[in-house]
């Protein structure tokens, strides 16, 4: 099923387009020109604006409905920067912030020296297991009550600032199932995420926020780096790859659990030399996580031995 929802900006001066044009160009997403409108083409969705006499009319179309409003509220956000106020026929004032849900925490495990598993419960658990691995978890700060990120009358997100702003960190959906979802935690120096895990959170409602990022890349023969906030993502690939796999995991024996004993997989003191020893294959594509200096000297080095975008990932997992 499509959701659609239809836009109006009056006394535009080709401002709405230009902008348009802009951010395509900027997120380096297709824009393309149709019969009478201009499409921007992102997260499988399409805006299309029809320019006429008048002013400018956006139409968006989604194959959800998280998308759509996710959509909306960045258009919003775009033309309101350039003094255009979209009057939208829908807008879901006061609902929970496109694509969060409010789960509970039902457990929290020691996996391992460095790794805590947590398990959340909640109605539309199951939408965070599929292809998308990653979510972005909503912690409030300690001693205040939750302030959770709404959509504004405008049809943009409004997210809680201040005191109430809340720490967003980014994690993967390890397993999931009928109304739960589990993900692993790597615990590490100053990281308020790891403050949270250690206060028992067990009970407590939490916000999380997805999915998004990448699934496992669809190769016949795959090559997996990363450090520990990789390991979860690499225990899904591993599993869900269609063809052949081979992991180069920069982490501890004891942190790599069941992955230790997993034939494709080897241990690394440090990952850039992995990546530059390896002798790569037709039909390979080479995925890459870890640091953000890490992240971005790998696609150098990728870059340099003539792989093409389409053939790598290469993505900074913290700074
Ligand atoms: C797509 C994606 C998926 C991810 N999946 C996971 C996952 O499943 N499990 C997981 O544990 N992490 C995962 N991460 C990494 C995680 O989001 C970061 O480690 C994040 O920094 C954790 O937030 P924080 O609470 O530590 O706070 P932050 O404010 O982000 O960090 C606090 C401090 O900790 C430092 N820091 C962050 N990560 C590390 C680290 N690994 N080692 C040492 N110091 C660090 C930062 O530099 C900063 O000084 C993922 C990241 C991305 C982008």
């Amino acid at each position: 099923m499509l959701h659609q929802t239809r836009g109006r900006i009056t006394r535009d001066n080709g401002a709405a387009i230009d902008a348009l044009k802009k951010r395509a160009a900027e997120w380096e997403v297709p824009l393309t020109q149709e019969q009478a409108g201009f499409c921007f083409h992102v997260w499988n969705s399409k805006a299309t604006l029809y320019p006429d006499e008048t002013g400018v009319t956006i139409e968006i179309s989604s194959p959800e409905q998280r998308l759509l409003q996710t959509l909306q509220g960045s258009l919003t956000e775009l033309f309101e920067e350039c003094l255009l106020c979209p009057k939208w026929d829908e807008v879901a004032e006061g609902a929970l912030a496109p694509g969060m849900s409010l789960m509970q925490v039902v457990s929290v495990t020691r996996r391992s020296p460095g790794f805590t598993r947590v398990r959340l419960e909640g109605h539309d658990a199951e939408r965070f297991g599929g292809d998308s691995y990653h979510f972005r978890l909503l912690i409030p700060r300690k001693g205040r009550p939750p302030c959770w990120p709404r959509i504004a009358a405008s049809g943009r997100t409004v997210w809680p600032e201040g005191d109430d702003a809340l720490h967003r960190p980014v994690y993967t959906t390890v397993a999931h199932g009928q109304n739960w979802l589990e993900f692993d935690i790597f615990e590490h120096e100053g990281s308020p995420t790891s403050t949270w895990v250690a206060e028992e959170p067990v009970g407590r409602t939490i916000g999380i926020i997805g999915p998004g990022g990448g699934g496992c890349p669809d190769s016949e023969n795959l090559f997996l780096f990363g450090d520990e906030t990789a390991v979860p993502a690499i225990t899904r690939m591993l599993e869900e790859a269609p063809g052949n796999v081979r992991a180069f995991i920069q982490a501890s024996r004891e942190d790599l659990c069941e992955l230790a004993a997993d034939q494709r997989v080897s241990i690394v003191s440090d990952l850039l030399p992995a990546l530059e020893a390896l002798e790569l294959c037709e039909k390979a594509h080479v995925w890459f996580a870890g640091h953000a200096d890490q992240a971005r000297a790998a696609r150098t080095h990728l870059t340099s031995r003539g792989l093409q975008k389409r053939d790598f990932t290469a993505a900074a997992y913290w700074s």
